[in-house]
């Protein structure tokens, strides 16, 4: 009796990375820009839009990437993190690139301030695109959990901005019934269900594609099932604060994006996870490969692990395979996580369809 007790109380924690949206057809990350322009491409339209022209500039200034005429698959393109990381520097700094300046007196100054913006649409835009049509694994993997009575007692964390996990949980409970561990403006208007103790909690630590934020009012917007910040690219004059009327801007926060104006949510999402976390008992990584440059990331886990009461008392499992993955770098990334985490990690041989289709969060 007191064991059955102990088991129903049991946390689990799935940890949803990359790896996880990528097997429902999402980009990799190291083929998003290649992806992208090929879309822009087949798109075959006689206008193109200002953030698209822009783009394209940045790429041929900065990389010398023709992205109109040259072979796109032989192209070397810098990883997203790369061509992010230059842009937030240099805001940081308050410095400029010669053909890309912060704010000044000329008319035509602050061109890296736009272009983190479109580098933020650019991969909205690619998302959107690619799970058009997905594997529905997410989808399996939350009706198996529910079927098994194992969904009460899980959370997720997610890095993705992509809603495939949102929209997964929300056709289980069609009352919207997901704490994101944030304030939504939508809660007093009655357009969603502020969370109680039986929602589902989903902790997006990098932001969301069906969130907006209003930087005069200081509020975040659900867009539920819909993806805001595609519609917020496509049609601005249509996605503005219903109170102020100011163009709403979107909360998708890369790794190194160290400064960012929407701080105030993002903070209560990670306070959240890790309040959350500290009380798992089993943290499940899916698709997570545990890279070098996520110290936040890191810095989280080891706090959950090493702040609580018995360190010995966290089992963590990570379930990274795919059909193809190279033997060496399995042995890179367990070493990876156990090199940090310890011995009590059990790095599987299960990719995320598998663990979609019989999820065992009791090992
Ligand atoms: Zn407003």
């Amino acid at each position: 009796m007191a064991n059955k007790l102990k088991k129903d109380k049991l946390k689990t924690a799935i940890f949803l990375g990359a790896g996880a949206s990528a097997a429902e057809g999402a980009p990799i990350q190291t083929n998003l820009f290649k992806d992208y322009f090929k879309l822009i491409r087949s798109r075959d339209r006689h206008a193109t839009a200002e953030h698209e022209r822009e783009l394209a500039t940045f790429f041929a200034l900065m990389f010398d990437i023709d992205v109109d005429n040259d072979n796109l698959d032989k192209a070397l393109f810098p990883t997203f993190e790369e061509a992010l990381g230059v842009l937030d520097l240099a805001d940081l700094k308050n410095e400029s690139f010669k053909d890309f300046t912060n704010i000044n007196f000329a008319s035509n100054s602050g061109r890296i301030n736009f272009l983190r913006l479109y580098l933020v649409y650019l991969m909205a835009d690619i998302i959107n695109n690619s799970l058009r049509t997905s594997k529905n694994i997410h989808r399996d993997l939350i009706r198996k959990l529910k079927s098994n009575g194992d969904l009460a007692k899980t959370i997720f964390i997610s890095t993705n901005y992509d809603i495939l996990c949102d929209n997964a949980i929300q056709d289980q409970y069609p009352s919207n019934k997901i704490d994101y561990g944030v304030e939504f403006v939508n809660y007093k208007e009655g357009s969603f269900e502020r969370p109680d103790q039986d929602s589902i909690k989903l902790l997006k630590l990098h932001g969301s594609l069906n969130w907006l934020y209003c930087p005069t009012c200081n509020i975040l917007r659900i867009t539920p099932y819909e993806k805001g910040v595609y519609k917020l690219m496509v049609d601005p004059s249509s996605s503005y604060c219903r109170k102020c009327e100011t163009v709403y801007s979107p909360i998708i926060v890369p790794p190194t994006f160290y400064k960012d104006l929407s701080k105030v949510f993002l903070s209560q999402v990670w306070n959240r996870a890790e309040n959350e976390l500290s009380e798992v008992e089993h943290l499940i990584f899916c698709g997570y490969s545990f890279p070098d440059a996520d110290i936040h990331i890191k810095y989280l886990i080891k706090r959950i692990q090493k702040n609580r009461r018995n360190p010995q008392s966290l089992k963590i499992t990570v379930i990274n395979n795919h059909t193809g993955k190279k033997a060496e770098t399995k042995d890179e990334e367990k070493l990876r996580f156990k090199r940090f985490l310890g011995n009590n990690v059990n790095y599987t041989d299960w990719g995320f369809e598998d663990f979609a289709k019989k999820p065992k969060i009791v090992m």
